[in-house]
């Protein structure tokens, strides 16, 4: 492709992003199309001479289009939202096209100081204190990684990292039988066993029972065992719960535990003055992450990654091979020793975007409007008749179920509501996604797409009402 080309077709695909952007609600949320049919239609081998643009174009449009699940879709209420912006996707757009890759001050100087400026602003903005420093890593799932091999290395002096696990520690790690499935998967990566994560109950809330937790880590020390690290959450996937972080902050303190704080969605919603009693204690973590990818309108991936001794954090990834070697080393972040991957995008950029674009009380108002969303979709769950609200409702995510007056088996219940979302979903127009609290099935209701108005909101809504078989 000679630069002229690509001038005419990226002017063209800009044309078709536009286009898209503004007609995404007369889409179907979810294709209607069963596993293999997009495979089928794609050639066994791939061609040997190059093809045009036009015929790639052409099949994006025709084949690849037709079985996307369109995220962006103002009816898309399901998991939680992915952060997407105009400002966001023009940022994308550039780092894309300088194609660097950003592991070192040398290899890119204006990428790492930008990461590091972008982390001292999403700091401040979410109010942890000054003494933080942060990293921007793909995502939760890596950063929990990150944070459970820190912990073990702060804790065991750097002693797995050189001689692997001898047997001399068996660690504990401690989370809530409500958080992210991540935590499991990190637990099993870090090589804890994950016989070795112990689940504590919640309250009526679902937030994690500290007194539990304090009398696990108890009981664990007395059987030999080596209380690593809690992982608390700041809004749990299924219904934003908040874990007492101030209490869970005492515990880890008495205890010499590190503590982690997954806040990976409504870490967001902490730039609000309103909010901060969600993160009350927090200043005593260890370790922080939240996802601009998920409700900051920043493009995935960018999970911004806090932590408070950035030194347990280089000792633990720090690897110097001669190759590598610069002599401004003393004086930057090199952000290859900040995590796992050694190459690194250009994710600095897009925040710098979004953040510039709307301002940090442009972010607020919006957060704000989703929040309202939430509430008032929560009131219409409790006018309802046969509607019941699940869980309680602190931002805006509403957990509800359909409840027939007289239906209390709980079998039939998960049947009626389950059969209720198939209906919704298989409409194309809406698309909702489910839960268990409890062991009751639950639908979810996330009110955080980027451009949603109160009409799209009231919209979705009258979509649930029309559809619920015995709520009118
Ligand atoms: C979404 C979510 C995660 C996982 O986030 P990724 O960035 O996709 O790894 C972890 N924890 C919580 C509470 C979440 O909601």
């Amino acid at each position: 492709m000679t630069p002229e080309e690509f001038r005419t077709h990226a002017h063209r695909l800009v044309d078709w992003m536009a286009d898209y952007l503004g007609n995404i609600g007369s889409y179907p949320v979810k294709p209607g199309i069963k596993p293999g049919d997009i495979k089928k239609q794609l050639p066994l081998q791939a061609p040997e001479g190059g093809e045009s643009f036009e015929a790639i174009f052409s099949d994006f449009n025709n084949i690849i289009l037709p079985g996307m699940t369109h995220w962006q879709h103002p009816q898309f209420y399901a998991y939680f939202p992915s952060g997407s912006s105009e400002p966001s996707i023009l940022g994308e757009m550039l780092a894309t096209t300088l194609g660097a890759q950003c592991m070192i001050w040398l290899t890119s100087p204006s990428a790492e100081e930008l990461e590091e400026r972008m982390m001292e602003w999403l700091r401040d903005a979410i109010g942890l204190p000054k003494t933080f420093t942060g990293v921007i890593q793909d995502s939760s799932s890596s950063a929990t990684l990150v944070a459970l091999l820190s912990a073990r290395e702060w804790k065991s002096g750097y002693a797995i990292n050189q001689s692997g696990f001898t047997g001399k520690e068996k660690f504990r790690v401690y989370t809530s039988t409500q958080a992210h499935s991540s935590v499991d998967k990190d637990v099993r990566i870090a090589g804890f066993g994950i016989d070795n994560l112990v689940k504590i109950g919640t309250d009526k809330n679902y937030a994690m029972n500290p007194a539990e937790l304090e009398a696990a880590i108890i009981r664990d020390r007395e059987n030999g065992f080596t209380p690593l690290c809690v992982v608390s959450t700041i809004g749990t996937t299924s219904s934003t719960a908040i874990d007492p972080i101030a209490a869970i902050s005492d515990i880890c303190t008495k205890h010499g535990l590190w503590h982690h704080i997954d806040a990976s969605y409504a870490g967001s919603a902490l730039i609000l003055p309103e909010m901060r009693w969600m993160s009350e204690g927090a200043e005593r973590c260890d370790s922080f992450v939240f996802n601009p990818h998920k409700w900051m309108f920043t493009n995935f991936d960018c999970s911004a990654y806090f932590v408070r001794d950035k030194q347990a954090l280089v000792n633990t990834f720090s690897i110097m091979p001669e190759y590598l070697k610069t002599p401004e080393d003393r004086l930057v972040n090199n952000y290859r020793d900040w995590g796992v991957p050694l190459g690194r995008r250009f994710r600095a950029l897009k925040l710098w975007f979004v953040v510039r674009s709307y301002g940090v009380e442009g972010m607020r108002q919006r957060l704000r409007d989703h929040i309202a969303y939430g509430q008032w979709v929560k009131e219409q769950v409790e006018s309802t008749p046969g509607l019941e609200l699940m869980a309680p409702v602190p931002l805006n995510l509403v957990c509800f179920r359909l409840h027939p007056e007289g239906v209390n088996d709980e079998a039939r219940l998960d049947e009626i509501n389950s059969s209720f979302i198939q209906t919704l979903n298989s409409s194309g127009k809406i698309l909702l996604t489910q839960t268990r609290l409890d062991n009751k099935f639950v639908i979810r209701f996330v009110a955080g797409q980027t451009h949603a108005t109160l009409e799209t909101i009231k919209k979705g809504w009258a979509l649930i009402q029309a559809s619920a078989p015995h709520s009118r």
